[in-house]
């Protein structure tokens, strides 16, 4: 396999004020150990660290760098849930399936703020976070999502009715606004560095600019890499929309797809306030969605755009700063920073995808655009169903995966054409 990865983090706000973080050396010769994770994004670094907790020993190959694919770039969004609504899971799966992932649809959010208070991570954690309508379709959407969460016992929601939602963002766009007290944001380079410190110091290892070319599947399983391979009882691929042709089995059914960000000058306390009054981090509920909080140095970091392919513009700016234009035509004397992209994978039916192949090689990917808090579950799910608790894992893993209308060569412009139709729908209010 001849896939090219860089040495180092993307130019981002998040790479420019990440914590202090050892460069880990490249994996040379054999070495053997309990279970092998491919990659050291959100889902790698959290099974790896739920294996260690549990006594494991544990092998994390990284292609680049901690953090380097989308967990190092995101926007930081503590988005409690899935990228599909429980109706929908209901409707399509049934009632035990959409019950099994209800109890779980919470517990990424309380798995992070364990790990940030047991291993003292610093990294910015906020609570709170919103969702705004942009019409009133979306809003009539936010107070049945509001109803069916409290069916859950989830009581954390307020909906913001009409010009309430300028409480907490001083913007023109909105008709109104659902606000998750329990949800929040953070500096997502930081939480992944932080729990890749908190798994060495229990003994893990962690090799990097170590790319995966391929596996010998097998009891042991070996992996290999360049300059040496790793011979485990069981694999963990955590690859997510940066895998690349590692494990094709995993990856025909999901689709990468690119997301772009830019970080403001920073636009001083008292103006930074004025936007966002009490620092929550704000979603649209468009089709294609814009995203954006402040920054603890009272910077805007606002991100949008989806590129099906994974493909990024060559102007993020140019694309981006418009969006956060019209949502704050106030920053139009504002500078930015910076501007970066990253890539997440989307399933075709929204909800993660996890499995096993081979009886020893496990997966999660797939979390369509909302990973931060699920990539945490997974990591605990995989290992749990290391431990032989295997229940919660297979909700998961029995979900259907259809392919992409039109496979390979047609699945980015059929989902062009799909996004153009429901981005069309949102503009029109329909
Ligand atoms: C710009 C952007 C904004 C986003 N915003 C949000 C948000 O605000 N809230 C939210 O919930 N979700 C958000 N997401 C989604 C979320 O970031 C992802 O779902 C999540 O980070 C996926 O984590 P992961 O560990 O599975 O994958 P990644 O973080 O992509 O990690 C995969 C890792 O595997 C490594 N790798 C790949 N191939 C190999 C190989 N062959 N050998 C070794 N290593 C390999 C890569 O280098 C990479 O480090 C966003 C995504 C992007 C791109």
């Amino acid at each position: 396999m001849s896939v090219s990865f860089e040495r180092d983090h993307a130019a981002s706000w998040y790479a420019d004020t990440a914590n202090a973080a050892p460069e880990r050396p490249a994996l040379e010769g054999e070495v053997s150990c309990d279970v092998c994770v491919v990659g050291a994004g959100f889902t790698g670094i959290s099974a790896a660290l739920h294996l260690a907790e549990r006594g494991f020993s544990v092998v994390v190959l990284e292609a680049v760098r901690v953090g380097y694919g989308a967990s190092g770039r995101n926007g930081g969004q503590i988005v409690n849930s899935y990228s599909r609504d429980m109706d929908v899971i209901e409707k399509k799966y049934g009632l035990d399936t959409a019950r099994a992932l209800g109890d779980m649809a919470f517990e990424g959010n309380r798995i992070i703020r364990e790990r940030v208070e047991r291993y003292a991570i610093d990294c910015d954690l906020k609570d709170g976070n919103l969702f705004a309508a942009c019409n009133d379709k979306q809003m009539q959407a936010l107070r049945e999502h509001k109803s069916l969460w409290e069916h859950y016992g989830y009581r954390e929601l307020e909906l913001l009715e009409g010009g309430a939602v300028k409480r907490e963002v001083d913007s023109e766009r909105y008709t109104g606004a659902l606000v998750d007290h329990g949800g929040g944001h953070l500096h997502p380079l930081n939480l992944v560095l932080g729990q890749a410190a908190a798994f060495e110091s229990l003994g893990g290892r962690i090799f990097e600019t170590s790319p995966v070319t391929g596996l010998e599947h097998g009891e042991p399983v070996i992996v290999h890499t360049a300059g040496g391979s790793v011979r485990a009882e069981r694999v963990v691929m955590a690859g997510n929309a940066y895998l690349k042709g590692v494990l094709p089995e995993i990856e025909s059914r999901s689709m990468p797809c690119g997301t772009q960000i830019i970080t403001t000058e920073p636009l001083g306390e008292a103006r930074a306030r004025a936007l966002i009054p009490n620092g929550l981090a704000v979603e649209d509920c468009n089709y294609l969605l814009d995203y954006y909080r402040l920054t603890r140095d009272n910077r805007l970091l606002y991100g949008g755009g989806v590129n099906y392919g994974g493909d990024d513009p060559s102007d993020i700016e140019s694309v981006i700063r418009p969006k956060m234009l019209t949502t704050f035509p106030s920053l139009a004397d504002v500078k930015v920073d910076y501007a970066w992209s990253g890539t997440f994978l989307m399933t075709l039916n929204r909800l993660p995808q996890f499995g096993v192949v081979n009886d020893n090689v496990y997966y999660a990917q797939g979390y369509s655009g909302h990973g931060v808090t699920c990539t945490h579950l997974a990591g605990r799910l995989i290992a749990e169903v290391m431990t032989g608790r295997e229940e919660r894992f297979d909700a998961f893993a029995g979900l259907p995966h259809p392919p992409f209308p039109g496979g390979r060569l047609l699945r980015v412009p059929l989902s062009a054409i799909g996004a153009w139709y429901y981005q069309t729908r949102d503009k029109l209010g329909v």
